[in-house]
């Protein structure tokens, strides 16, 4: 089991309720909030309260709970009334990809079309 909190990491201060965040959905063991820089209309972050430096590492420590991040996207998607009109998951894993919160975390993205992507 992993530390449930880095003391230095900005996504821990935000589950502890230490940084300020505008929180979406809470459940037992995730919590969803806005991006404080949006790059669509709708854009949350769905983070795991336990803390993992990724996805990759969340998802072989406890797979329930990286589940648990899909299944949360999906209800932020309905309230955010995205679900219908298209939403984007993305988990950035590594500096190269452009993570740079080392605190697992899935962004849901939607509410324009999406005319382009990488894949
Ligand atoms: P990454 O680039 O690691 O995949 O995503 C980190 C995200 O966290 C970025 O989209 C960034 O805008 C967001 N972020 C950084 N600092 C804060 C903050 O203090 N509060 C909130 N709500 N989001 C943040
Ligand atoms: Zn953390």
């Amino acid at each position: 089991m992993a530390d449930p909190r880095d003391p230095d990491c900005l996504f821990c201060k935000i589950v502890d309720g230490a940084v300020p965040a505008t929180v979406v959905r809470e459940t037992e063991r995730t919590l969803a909030f806005r991006d404080i820089h949006p790059q669509a209309p709708t854009h949350v972050l769905v983070v795991p309260k336990a803390h993992y430096p990724n996805a990759a590492t969340l998802a072989a420590a406890d797979p329930e709970v990286a589940a648990a991040l899909l299944t949360e996207a999906a209800e932020v998607a309905v309230d955010e009334r995205i679900a219908e009109s298209g939403y984007r998951l993305i988990f950035n894993t590594g500096q190269g990809a452009g993570q740079t919160v080392f605190h697992a975390h899935v962004h849901v993205l939607g509410g324009e079309p999406f005319t382009e992507g990488l894949v």
